[in-house]
């Protein structure tokens, strides 16, 4: 199947390519070039009359979405509710992120990841974020699920490795070892919902934790002795960052303050997206806990915040308007640089030939009209056509 994209304002790796044509053949980028060079009359066009073209959008961090939570039902049904929910706002590829839960739902959910495999093209992967957790950093987490691991799990991991593609843990929480251990195993590891002094932290870096989860929310702050999780995030250049910006988790100041620290691509976006994402309820349960989306926070009955009611394209949209990001940089953000941390810069993440035809049809106000998934498209905006006669 091959068909071309034309008249685009298309976002490739080397920034806006204007009135540009994207070449499809069986679901993957072929070409990318000016619309009036193209052509093979006989070729299927999709005239998108100087709309943007986007990289389509990689979300590391989803616990729900379309009124499901994960948790609640770790099972391909509930994947392939969250690909849909999360495509209505350019997300093409997620991490289904299980937050801690008992060795049962962890299995579930390994089962249903291996299970979507070739079946809910969207899942790259598990995220399990827990549950070897700090309780003083605890979250919405419930730390009767919190644990170290048992000396079988390092074994067990050889069933688990190829469906948990990250693991979130907090570095004092595990055995020495443990995090080498994961990484052997091809399972990335990011540091989060942790206590560490900087010190804790630099030693897990040496061990092989690539990155930091939502970045300043439940973990060690920076102070002018100790500079804990966050201050060594800002400081190594290497460990990357996933933020969460929809101006309740973090000060916007905060943020523009670690993106001045970082290199340029070792910020991401995460939704960290909850059940109200792309569906109708307001509240929902997470454990025995009521949570209410007001205002777009998700909070429970104290006022904790739990997870985001928050999808990529507005993370996209807030990053230009509070952040004061380029909107290609903003864009970047929720597409290459996920794809970059994960590994797979190769396939996903850049419309460049050789990469999945993974693409978002936005509009001139970053909204999201179409969302295409391997050169499938998984979403369109229903435009109401005025009947003739
Ligand atoms: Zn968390």
């Amino acid at each position: 199947m091959r068909f071309a994209f034309t008249h685009a304002r298309v976002l490739a790796p080397q920034g806006w390519l204007d009135d540009h044509a994207v070449l499809v053949a069986d679901g993957r980028i072929a070409a990318v070039l000016p619309t009036p060079a193209l052509d093979a009359a006989d070729l299927p066009r999709r005239d998108l009359a100087g709309a943007r073209l986007a990289p389509g959008f990689i979300d590391c961090q989803v616990n729900g979405g379309g009124d499901v939570l994960f948790n609640d039902a770790p099972d391909l049904a509930t994947l392939e509710r969250l690909a849909a929910a999360h495509a209505r706002y350019g997300t093409c590829r997620f991490l289904p992120t299980l937050i801690s839960s008992d060795a049962a739902h962890i299995a579930a959910a390994v089962a249903a990841v291996g299970a979507a495999r070739g079946r809910v093209p969207a899942v790259l992967g598990l995220h399990l974020e827990g549950p070897f957790l700090a309780s003083a950093r605890r979250g919405v987490h419930d730390v009767a699920h919190f644990r170290t691991p048992e000396a079988d799990f390092a074994t067990g991991l050889d069933r688990l490795a190829p469906a948990v593609r990250l693991v979130t843990l907090a570095p004092e929480c595990v055995p020495a070892g443990f995090i080498a251990d994961l990484t052997a195993r091809g399972v990335i590891v990011c540091a989060g919902h942790t206590a560490a002094d900087y010190a804790t932290l630099r030693a897990a870096a040496a061990q092989g934790v690539r990155g930091i989860t939502h970045l300043y929310n439940a973990m060690s702050p920076l102070q002018s002795r100790e500079p804990g999780v966050v201050g060594a995030a800002l400081d190594d250049d290497a460990l990357w960052c996933g933020v969460i910006v929809d101006g309740h988790h973090v000060h916007p100041a905060a943020l523009r303050l670690a993106l001045r620290a970082k290199p340029r691509g070792k910020l991401f976006l995460v939704t960290d997206a909850m059940p109200p994402v792309g569906g109708d309820a307001t509240t929902f349960q997470l454990g025995g806990l009521r949570v209410h989306c007001r205002d777009g926070r998700c909070e429970t009955d104290d006022g904790t915040l739990a997870g985001a009611c928050l999808d990529m394209a507005s993370a996209v949209r807030n990053a230009v308007a509070q952040l004061g990001l380029a909107e290609d940089e903003a864009l970047r953000m929720a597409s290459t640089y996920p794809a970059d941390f994960l590994g797979l810069a190769d396939q996903y993440g850049r419309i460049a030939p050789g990469a999945a035809a993974d693409l978002v049809v936005l509009d001139e106000a970053l909204a999201v009209r179409e969302t295409w998934v391997g050169g499938e498209r998984v979403f369109a905006v229903v435009t109401h056509q005025r009947s003739v006669g």
